[in-house]
């Protein structure tokens, strides 16, 4: 999605609410109920954007392999000047913002890099395979 911001771009006070939610699985399918809320402000000629991105991420649980899907939250708190300044955490696109893009790079650096499907996970049984959240197995009590 594209939000064109040059209707505020020329008289200072102008405000443009951002409420939108976001379908962004073609950049990463991972990511589902993705949301933008914030407000981009002109204030004395300089754009400045606060919003808040969330979204959840799809993926396996690193001792299960179930889905571990975990909610993320993102700040965006940026000014811009649509001529020169080239700020990272916001992607435009011929004056206008590639809130898809934004949104996408903002969440992608929240994922942690351990995912569990939940924090006391037992994971898999590396004897026997099973999933111990689901089902117990004997391997310890026949080891001793
Ligand atoms: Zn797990
Ligand atoms: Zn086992």
């Amino acid at each position: 999605m594209l939000i064109d911001i040059s209707r505020i771009k020329s008289s200072t006070g102008d405000v443009l609410v951002i409420d939108e939610t976001l379908d962004i699985s073609e950049l990463d399918p991972a990511f589902s109920d993705v949301k933008v809320e914030g407000k981009i402000k002109n204030i004395a000629g300089v754009l400045t954007i606060k919003a808040v991105i969330s979204g959840t991420y799809t993926s396996v649980c690193d001792r299960c392999m179930e889905d571990a899907p975990v909610k993320l939250e993102s700040t965006l708190d940026t000014i811009f000047d649509l001529n020169e300044a080239k700020d990272d955490s916001l992607t435009l696109e011929n004056g206008k913002i590639n809130l898809d893009r934004t949104a996408y790079d903002a969440l992608s650096l929240e994922i942690p890099m351990v995912l569990l499907c939940k924090e006391d996970c037992k994971g898999i049984c590396p004897n026997c395979g099973v999933n111990l959240n689901f089902e117990e197995c004997h391997c310890e009590e026949e080891n001793n």
